[in-house]
């Protein structure tokens, strides 16, 4: 007796919609994708108690015919592709012609739908993936798709939902996702009968996120560079440096309009923001790539969340590049604000004469330096600053002593000082930590520590990437092997190991000897170091500076060569700290990603004082 069977339809499409239907927010995301792919200018979504009792997708685009929509119901049914060749260059967001059958297999359906010229349109409704009424309706035109009691009749996998809270939590998810990628389409989400958001149809990115997530965050962020090549282009807007979340929420990306995760491209947008970001966080993201629709792989996963890349590491190497520049770039914004002419002393901007009469005299510059040099007498020569806790003497102490020489004395740097010097006025030291100046822009804090931690990172980068890194011999020499494709790694990256001041040879086959490292680390163990920088730096991308592993290295040791909280600092010193800071490449962070200046503008504080509304 034949022991194989033909599964009956609705059983193959409950099988298949385990795939594609995993919880109401996958449902979300088809029936969305397809009002989409239709050409909707305009889509509402309802749910109720979290998708699970209830989903509404209402949109305004081309509708189907009585037949397409008896069509769209069918497995492996779809308008988008003809032939494999078709799946080449896929342009729709849907292709599988999956979803709506497996939908409907799995919960009670109904689809309404109608072409904009036709008299009638027409209903179906399903349950579970049996069709019990087919008839005309007189709906607008569009198409309307209603999921009720998903997986009532497959309780194993009702088994498998979350809260009601949660499930609502990853449906609004998706619709953001959604939202973001096409802003040209109003959205209205609706949840137990109460608005969440409606949003018009509006022309730009920046209108949608500010829209959906509110000015604030907007103001963080910038502009992508566009960096694009033959293969990919690059937009959107990423947060600035400083900025980041606990939860990869808001790191958005999207391949040719569809909203992707990929391990590949998260790790390039970490590459980027390299010494930017704190451990453990995430950078915010709305990131757009387009690329030749045959250079990327849409269907490897059954709910198309996933992407392969033909040329992975043409992708990668594009993003960190377009992430470091822009990171990068924005620099000049900021030191827009420190080159403006400051306020004339004895009436700001805003006052008019009339305000500040009967007020006391605002303090004369001269008078303030001199009483904050009185302050703080006790010379940075007597400071932590390039005390021997591991670090190669020599290098961090030259680097620290130079970085407070007084501006004139200072020589041995030959970056070249930008032509106008930076405009700002210190007023004091909050906390003994916390520099407050004034800019044309308003008040500005600086963490003097974070600073200075920037300022010796760069300056030690500066000189690791000119010079090498001396490095001293162990006591006794190690040897250790490794498996074969770490093996290679090193003996193609042996000449860079060597100038980070690694001393490491050939011992015999997958065996290396190191007989000694870098002078400023703390390290006695050379193999577990070597283990380690493998694994850092086969996730750093080939572009990055091949110095890239001394960036960590230096970045775990500048901490404690910085000055600290509670170092007073003359006034002259401070300044020279903020000219530092604003020479440096990345200014407003310090190498573990925590901010080193907070601008307070002007009309915040306007805002604040009820100035202004
Ligand atoms: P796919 O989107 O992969 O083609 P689906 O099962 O999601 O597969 O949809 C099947 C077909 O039904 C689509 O190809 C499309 O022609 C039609 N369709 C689905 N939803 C809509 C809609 N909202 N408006 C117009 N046509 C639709
Ligand atoms: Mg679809």
């Amino acid at each position: 007796m034949s022991r194989i069977r033909l599964l009956p339809e609705t059983v193959a499409s409950q099988v298949a919609a385990g795939e594609v239907v995993e919880r109401p927010a996958s449902v979300v995301k088809e029936l969305v994708e397809n009002s989409i792919d239709a050409g909707a200018r305009k889509i509402d979504i309802f749910v109720r108690r979290g998708g699970i009792s209830y989903m509404r997708v209402i949109d305004d685009g081309c509708g189907m015919d009585r037949d397409d929509a008896l069509l769209s119901l069918e497995r492996h049914a779809t308008s988008k592709i003809r032939s494999v060749a078709d799946l080449e260059a896929v342009g729709t967001l849907g292709f599988r012609g999956e979803a709506l059958p497996s939908i409907a297999s799995v919960s009670r359906f109904r689809l309404t739908s109608r072409e904009s010229n036709a008299v009638a349109g027409t209903e179906i409704i399903v349950n579970g993936g049996k069709i019990d009424v087919v008839r005309d309706a007189g709906e607008a035109p569009g198409t309307q798709v209603e999921v009720r009691s998903l997986f009532y009749n497959v309780p194993a996998r009702r088994k498998f939902l979350r809260s009601e809270n949660t499930e609502s939590r990853n449906i609004e998810h998706q619709l953001h996702l959604q939202a973001i990628g096409h802003s040209q389409i109003a959205f209205t989400f609706a949840r137990d009968d109460r608005l969440v958001f409606q949003l018009p149809t509006s022309t730009t990115l920046a209108d949608r996120i500010r829209d959906l997530y509110g000015n604030q965050l907007l103001d963080q962020l910038l502009p992508l560079n566009d960096s694009s090549s033959t293969q990919i282009r690059i937009s959107g807007l990423i947060g600035q440096a400083g900025l980041s979340r606990q939860t990869r929420a808001q790191q958005l990306v999207f391949v040719n309009g569809r909203a992707i995760e990929s391990p590949l491209i998260t790790a390039a947008v970490r590459e980027g923001y390299h010494t930017a970001l704190m451990k453990g966080q995430y950078p915010v993201t709305f990131l757009f790539l387009e690329l030749d629709p045959g250079a990327v792989d849409v269907n490897v996963h059954p709910a198309k969340r996933e992407v392969r890349f033909r040329d992975p590491n043409a992708i990668r190497e594009a993003i960190v590049l377009s992430i470091q520049e822009t990171l990068a770039s924005s620099r000049a914004d900021w030191q827009e604000k420190f080159r403006a002419p400051l306020p004339t002393v004895g009436g700001t901007t805003s006052m008019s004469s009339s305000e500040v009469k009967g007020g006391s005299p605002p303090c004369e510059l001269p008078e303030l330096e001199r009483e904050f040099a009185l302050r703080g007498q006790r010379s940075i020569e007597g400071s932590p600053i390039g005390g021997t806790t591991g670090v190669h003497p020599e290098l961090v102490e030259r680097v620290s002593s130079q970085t407070f020489a007084a501006p004139d004395e200072f020589g041995g740097r030959d970056r070249a000082r930008p032509s106008t010097q930076p405009q700002f006025q210190i007023i004091g030291v909050l906390n003994k930590l916390y520099v407050l100046m004034e800019n044309a822009d308003g008040l500005v804090l600086v963490d003097q520590h974070a600073a200075h931690e920037r300022i010796l990172f760069e300056e030690l980068r500066r000189r690791m990437e000119e010079q090498g890194v001396p490095s001293q011999k162990l006591l006794i020499a190690q040897t250790f092997e490794l498996p074969p494709r770490d093996a290679d790694w090193i003996e193609q990256n042996m000449s860079i190991l060597q100038k980070m001041g690694i001393g490491i040879e050939n011992f015999g086959p997958n065996t290396f000897k190191i007989d000694s490292l870098p002078g400023f680390l703390n390290v006695t163990d050379g193999a577990q170091l070597m283990r380690k920088v493998i694994d850092d730096l086969k996730s750093a991308s080939d572009r990055s500076s091949p110095l890239r592993l001394g960036e960590d290295m230096i970045a775990s040791t500048v901490c404690r060569h910085a000055v600290k909280a509670n170092d007073p600092l003359r006034y002259l010193e401070v300044e020279k700290l903020i000219q530092d800071l604003l020479d440096c490449e990345l200014p407003y962070c310090c190498p573990h990603g925590r901010p080193t200046m907070i601008q307070i503008s002007n009309a915040e504080l306007e805002k604040k004082f009820g100035r202004k509304v």
